[in-house]
Parts: C-alpha cells; structure tokens; sequence
C-alpha cells in the first residue's frame, strides 16, 4: 500500500489542476509578463501613433491637436521609461503594481489617441487629417488588443478608449458615411472583444498546461530522489545531497559519512514477513532522522542499509554521534504489539582526512562498516588506513586464487586424527595449502574467507573434495578422510551432487568421507543445509560439527543433525586461557557425546600432558602438532604404512 501512496500524490495533483480553472498567481504573473515583452514593440507603435499625430496636426495646423500629439508623446516616453525600469523578473514588483502601471500608461494613451481622432471628425478637417487620425486610431486599437489579450481588461479597455469615442463623434456628425463609420466600429469592438478573449484562454491554457508540467517534473524528480518505504533520500537523493553539500562547504568544514547495516534484517523478513520488516525500516529511519544534527542528509541506501551525511565538528563529535546512533537503534521497538529489537554494524569516515571527495568517503565508510561486520556485528567501526592495506591484499588474493587451482599452486595436506586409547590413525583431515610463488605459503585463514566473499570457494571446496576422495581411495579402509566444507559451500546449488561426482569418480565407499561443518552453517537454518545433510548421511557420509565452543553454541542442532562427532576448539585445549573452566566444559561435552554416542575429538593437542588431560575428560579421538602436522600426501600414506608395519611386526613378534 505504501509504495503507491506517492503516486496517488501526483494523480491529485492532476485533479486539482483539472478543476482548477482559475488562473493562478504563477500564472496571472506569466500573462502580465507578456504585457512587458518587447518593450521595443511597444516603443515603434508609439513612435507611428505619435509622428501620425503631428503630422495631423501640422496639416490641419490646429493647436489642439498639437496639444493632443505633445499629450501622446509625454505618455509614450512615461511607458517606454516606467516598462524600462520595472523588471517583471523582479519579486520586489508585484503583480498587481506592474498591472496597475501597464494600465494607467496604455488607457491614457488610448483615450488621448481615441479623443484626438474623434475631435478630428467634429472640428471638419480635411479628409486626410481625418482618414489619418481614424486610422491610426483604430489600427492601434485593433493591433494593440490582440497583443495585449494576455490581460483581457487591458485589452478591451485599449479597445474601447481609442475606438468609442470615434463612433461617438461620428454619430454625433449625423452625416450617412460617419453613421455607417460608427456603426462599423460598434460591431468592430464585440468582435474584437471575442478574438482577444480567444486569444486570451489559448494563452491562460497554454501556461497553465507548461505550468502544470513543469510542476510535475519537479515532484518526479522529487520522487526520483525519494525511498518509497521510509520516505528518506534514496541511493539518487543521497548522490544529490552530496552533491549540493559538497558545493556550498567550505575547505575547513568537517563531515562524516556514517554506513549503516542492520544486522540480520533478512530473518526480520523471512520470519515476521515483509510488511514487518517495512514498518522495521521505517521505524528506523524516523529514529535517524531524530538523533542527526541538523543539515544531515539520512538515506535508505537500499536493503537494510542506510547512509548518513553529516556535518560535524570533530572525530570526538563524529564518535558521540555514531554511538548516539547505534543505541538509538538498537532500543527495543514495538510492532503490532510484538517487542523487536534490531542490531546494527556502522562503518564510519569523514571528510577531509579519510577521503577528500564523496566517492572516496563512500569507500573508506563501506570498508569500515565491512570491518564491523566482520569483527562480530553490533560495532561501530571507524576506517583507518591499515584497512587499506587489507583491502589491497584481499583484491591481489581474489584475482590470483581463481588461477591458482589451474597453476596447480594449491595442494592438500594431511593432518592425522588419532584414536586416543590405541593410538592409531583412524581419520585424515584434508588441509587446503597455497604455495604462491611469490608471497609464499599462504595460510587458509588468509585465503579461505576472501574464497567465501568472492564464490569462489565453491570451484575451491568441489576441487578439494575431489582430491581429498582420490588420495583417501589409496588407503586402507579403515581410515577416513575428513573435508572441511564452508557454509556458502553447502548453499550453493547442486552441492551435494557435487561431492557425490568426487567420491565417484575417486571410488571412494561414501562411509569413508566425513564433512566437517562449524555452527556458524546453522545460524541461517534454511532448506538447503538439511536437504544437503540429508541426503548425503543417507548415502553413508558422516558430519562432524568443527571447532564446538567458538560460536552460538545452541545445542538444538545437534539434537537435529546426525553428527558423528563433535570437534572440541583447540582454544580449549591449548589456548591461553586454558585452565577448570575450559577444563569442566570439555568434560561436559565429552559426557555429551559418550550419552549421544558420538565421538569427540580434542583439536590443537601439542604436549603429552595436553593428550593425557582430554583423555582423562573423556575425549576419545585427538588431533595435533604432539601427532603430526599436516603433511602431503605421500607422508600422509608414508604414516600409515609405519604404522601398519608395527602392527605387523607386533603380531609378528
Ligand atoms: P580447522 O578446521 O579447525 O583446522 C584445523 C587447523 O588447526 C589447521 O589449520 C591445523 O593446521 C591447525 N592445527 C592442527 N593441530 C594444531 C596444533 O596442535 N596446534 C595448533 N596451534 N594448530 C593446530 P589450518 O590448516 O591453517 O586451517 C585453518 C582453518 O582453515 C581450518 O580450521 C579450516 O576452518 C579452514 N580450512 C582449512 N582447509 C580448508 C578446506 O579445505 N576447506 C575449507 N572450507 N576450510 C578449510
Ligand atoms: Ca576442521
Ligand atoms: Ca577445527
């Protein structure tokens, strides 16, 4: 419903403008305008009228009418001067005083002129005098009442002063041909009268109609500029207010450019419905606009994303205002009676030390805001310059990663998974390596998330997993292989077909693979994560849930997914603040797992008193540097034939 409300706005705009048939004050001020258009016109034809007159009167040689023509000329100069010196351009005269000046000026001129040819006909001159003045006379009123149908009363008046007097006079001759003059002009005057009113509504209509679009154009543009939803500047608003900010500031001004991103808005949508997630949005926007300094411009950029312009006097200002922001929108809001509260990320810069223009300001703010999204959500993050650098490198990784699998730069490692009471290899779990040849060996933490931004993993992880099954199918079956899968992995279509094509093509029992997942996959449980888990645990593969402890950590998935085990953080086991508590909890989950019948697996193990701890917890699988580091594959099977062989030999023996 919203969404058409500016629309309906214009299609009132066209019914007022339907009935109105008034002629407005914009309008009036056009017509009167064209009363002072070609002041030059109006000089020539006072010129004609006045040189007609003296000539009359010269012939006639009647002081009268030198009078008359003295009388003309005084008018005309007054007009020329009074249409020179008042600028209809001007708002300091007004309408109705340009008007009243026009008039007085041209009735005058048209009774003197009207009088002076009507005197003509009762003083008996000569025909010529009289032809000449009678002519003259009419023609001006005649031509002068067509130019001036823009104001009707102007025009008829003209009309009238200088024809009415003429048939009056020749009435007054008695005489058959003045009669007949007269009452030629009788019927002269109604049907100038209704060609000038003709002229008159063209003209009204005309203007009114340019008026009307002009009016129109400006509300578009206002539309263009506008966010249905909120009724905020929208991505163009923005652009323009920038713009015009930028313009009129000047070079010691101060400003920031604050990025808004609402953190998790899509679950916003998808639970409560978009008419929800609407009145979120637009409740949001009303809370920005209340907090911002004045002359700030606050944008919806799209999505749940907004951007803020604003003028500020410092960084401590600019930071006051950003954490104003954040808990203004972060306070608990109702909706239809339902108590919601929204999070947000903000990535802020401000001009003129993190970018001198706008588009540099919008970089430097939106890789901020990416940094707060990063670092956790729920931050405001101010850009500096080492993002930059990131920035820069992330890119340079982005390009060379797509042609890193073709150059073959890339290569999986082996890192063994240990069963804890007899010590041997039970698992592999499959790790991602770059070998670039020039920034050297780049670790998967670099080179993985910018896989993941980018979709990339997707080509990545299917070739990992191929390569993974292949090297697993040379082992013995005892053994499996563990591949770590990314949540936009899973998403992504056709994901599970995929890893089903890798254990094909590498002959691999779908037994012998086992995924490792992280929780952050169920933070979005959609259809397409349990469709994935589902159909592959059918067919045999395993799930282990990777690094347990780090994220939300709600247990309901594992109560809704079969996992097979459960991989405790390495920042349990080894990490700086490993002591009873982190102790107590890998107890739990170990108790957890002996109750659910899953195994569970001790990460980051590197000293035998770390081994003998978690297995005192009750971990029954370990992984570590005390074992071995991730090696290559020949190592990998290199490992297993050592162990293999002491078997033998122990049998044997
Ligand atoms: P992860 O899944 O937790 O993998 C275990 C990481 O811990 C590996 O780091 C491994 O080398 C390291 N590690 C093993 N034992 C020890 C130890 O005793 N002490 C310490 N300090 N570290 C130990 P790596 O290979 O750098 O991998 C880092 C992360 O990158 C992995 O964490 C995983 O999340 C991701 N990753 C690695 N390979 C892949 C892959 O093929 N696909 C995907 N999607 N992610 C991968
Ligand atoms: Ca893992
Ligand atoms: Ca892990």
């Amino acid at each position: 419903m919203k969404a058409l409300r500016p629309f309906a706005k214009v299609r009132a705009l066209h019914k007022r403008r339907d009935r109105s048939d008034k002629v407005s004050a914009r309008v009036q001020r056009m017509l009167v305008k064209s009363l002072y258009a070609q002041p030059s016109s109006l000089a020539i034809g006072a010129l004609a009228t006045v040189s007609a007159a003296f000539v009359a009167a010269w012939i006639a040689d009647r002081n009268e009418l030198y009078i008359a023509a003295i009388l003309l000329s005084v008018i005309a100069v007054a007009r020329i001067v009074a249409a020179l010196g008042l600028s209809p351009d001007s708002e300091g005269n007004s309408t109705a005083k340009l008007e009243f000046v026009y008039e007085v000026g041209a009735f005058s001129f048209a009774l003197v002129l009207g009088c002076t040819a009507a005197f003509t006909i009762l003083i008996g001159t000569t025909t010529q005098v009289e032809v000449l003045m009678v002519a003259n006379a009419l023609g001006y009123g005649i031509g002068v009442s067509a130019r001036n149908a823009g104001r009707l009363t102007i025009a008829i008046g003209q009309l009238s002063l200088s024809c009415v007097p003429i048939a009056l006079a020749a009435f007054w001759t008695g005489s058959p041909g003045f009669i007949a003059l007269g009452l030629t002009i009788l019927l002269l005057i109604p049907a100038m009268i209704s060609i000038a009113s003709n002229i008159f509504n063209v003209l009204r209509d005309s203007i009114a109609s340019a008026e009307t679009s002009a009016k129109l154009a400006d509300r578009m543009k206002i539309l263009a500029r506008t966010d249905v939803v909120t009724g905020l500047a929208n991505r163009a608003g923005l652009n323009h207010a920038m713009v015009e900010t930028m313009m009129s500031i000047d070079d010691d001004s101060h400003l920031a450019l604050i990025w808004i991103d609402l953190d998790r808005f899509k679950e916003v949508n998808d639970l409560l419905g978009h008419p929800v997630g609407d009145r979120v949005l637009s409740e949001v926007a009303r809370r920005l606009s209340d907090v911002c300094p004045e002359g700030s411009t606050v944008s919806r950029f799209g999505g749940d994303e907004f951007v803020i312009f604003c003028p500020i006097t410092d960084r401590k200002h600019a930071e006051l205002l950003a954490s104003e922001i954040h808990a203004e929108i972060m306070g608990p809001m109702r909706i239809d009676g339902d108590r919601l509260e929204v999070r947000a990320s903000l990535g802020v810069a401000l001009l003129p030390e993190d970018g001198a223009d706008t588009d540099t300001l919008m970089q430097s703010a939106d890789l901020a805001l990416y940094h707060a999204k990063i670092g956790g959500r729920g931050q405001t993050r101010f850009f500096d310059a080492s993002m930059t650098r990131d920035l820069v490198r992330r890119r340079e990784i982005e390009d060379e990663l797509r042609a890193a699998i073709q150059r073959e730069e890339l290569s999986i490692f082996f890192q063994p998974i240990v069963d804890l009471e007899t010590g041997r290899i039970r698992t592999f779990e499959a790790l991602v390596r770059w070998f670039h040849p020039v920034k050297g060996e780049l670790r998967p933490d670099e080179f993985i998330p910018v896989a993941e931004e980018t979709g990339v993993i997707v080509t990545l992880g299917n070739w990992i997993t191929a390569q993974a099954a292949r090297v697993a199918a040379t082992w013995p079956e005892d053994v499996t292989v563990a591949v770590n899968l990314s949540p936009l992995q899973i998403r992504a279509p056709g994901a599970a077909l995929g890893i089903r094509n890798a254990l094909r093509e590498a002959g691999l029992d779908p037994h012998r693979l086992e995924l490792e997942v992280t929780e952050s996959l169920f933070v979005e449980d959609n259809h397409a994560t349990s469709n994935f888990i589902q159909e592959l645990s059918d067919i045999g593969v395993k799930f282990a849930l990777d690094d347990f402890g780090t994220g939300y950590s709600s247990l309901g998935y594992i109560n809704k997914y079969p996992f097979n085990k459960i991989k405790v953080d390495r920042s349990f086991v080894s990490g700086k603040n490993v002591g009873r508590k982190s102790d107590a909890i890998i107890r739990a989950v170990a108790e957890m797992g002996s109750t659910l019948e899953m195994e569970i697996v001790a990460e980051g193990l590197e000293t035998i008193d770390q081994v003998e701890a978690v297995l005192e917890a009750g971990c029954t699988l370990g992984q570590g540097f005390y074992f071995s580091r991730a090696v290559p594959d020949y190592l990998a099977a290199m490992l297993l034939t050592q162990e293999r062989e002491g078997d033998t030999k122990k049998v044997v023996g």
